[in-house]
């Protein structure tokens, strides 16, 4: 029997000898780069927990578009914390899903790691409530206006019956002209009870 198990910090590599994803030094520096904002949209609200710089923006990178899946867990442990920290409540748990094929391409829908990470921590179901209805061009070079015309309709939803109050999870936000194509999915299926959390927020470009 191994008395003394360790394993490696997911950022930095280090040992660490306890039960925890990351070193004491990785998980003080997240929590210090934490810029927890509450975005008030017409009829919802966004969590943001980070901004999209540094760091996170070179952890999303690798969440991402490197295969590091298991970086969902460790911002999962952020994500559960603020809603400890917040009593927020949530019944289930959603995600702001990829278009299908762009899922089958990539292998995985970050966003769907985040939800499940969170969901299996917390005990809560984790419902695909949303689906894309197309595929969308990258909305990166994009001005608000023109995202909000490549986005609009672009979303629809799946269970009109959701489990209580949702929280709908996402990586990045930018105009946040995704969210609001996914808030205007759910109002057309009279869903009211629900939250955005987005890991972190982009400098808006307009
Ligand atoms: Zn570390």
């Amino acid at each position: 029997m191994n008395l003394f198990t360790w394993k490696r910090c997911q950022i930095c590599r280090a040992e660490v000898f306890n039960q925890r994803p990351l070193c004491r030094a990785c998980f003080d520096q997240l929590r210090d780069l934490q810029t927890t904002e509450r975005i008030e949209r017409h009829d919802f609200v966004i969590f943001s927990l980070f901004s999209y710089a540094d760091q996170v923006q070179e952890l999303i990178h690798r969440m991402k578009f490197k295969e590091q899946r298991y970086l969902a867990g460790v911002f999962a442990d952020f994500i559960v914390r603020f809603l400890q920290q917040n009593d927020l409540p949530v019944d289930a748990v959603s995600f702001v899903p990829m278009y299908r094929y762009k899922k089958w391409v990539r292998g995985y829908d970050q966003a769907e790691d985040l939800a499940t990470e969170v969901a299996n921590r917390l005990e809560l179901p984790c419902i695909k409530i949303l689906e894309r209805t197309r595929h969308t061009k990258s909305l990166y070079k994009l001005d608000r206006r023109q995202r909000q015309q490549v986005m609009a309709g672009s979303m629809s939803v799946r269970d009109k019956k959701p489990p209580g109050y949702l929280m709908i999870i996402d990586d990045i936000l930018t105009t946040g002209s995704t969210i609001d194509a996914c808030a205007h999915a759910l109002s057309d299926s009279e869903i009211e009870d629900y939250f955005f959390l987005v890991l972190a927020q982009a400098l808006q470009s307009s």
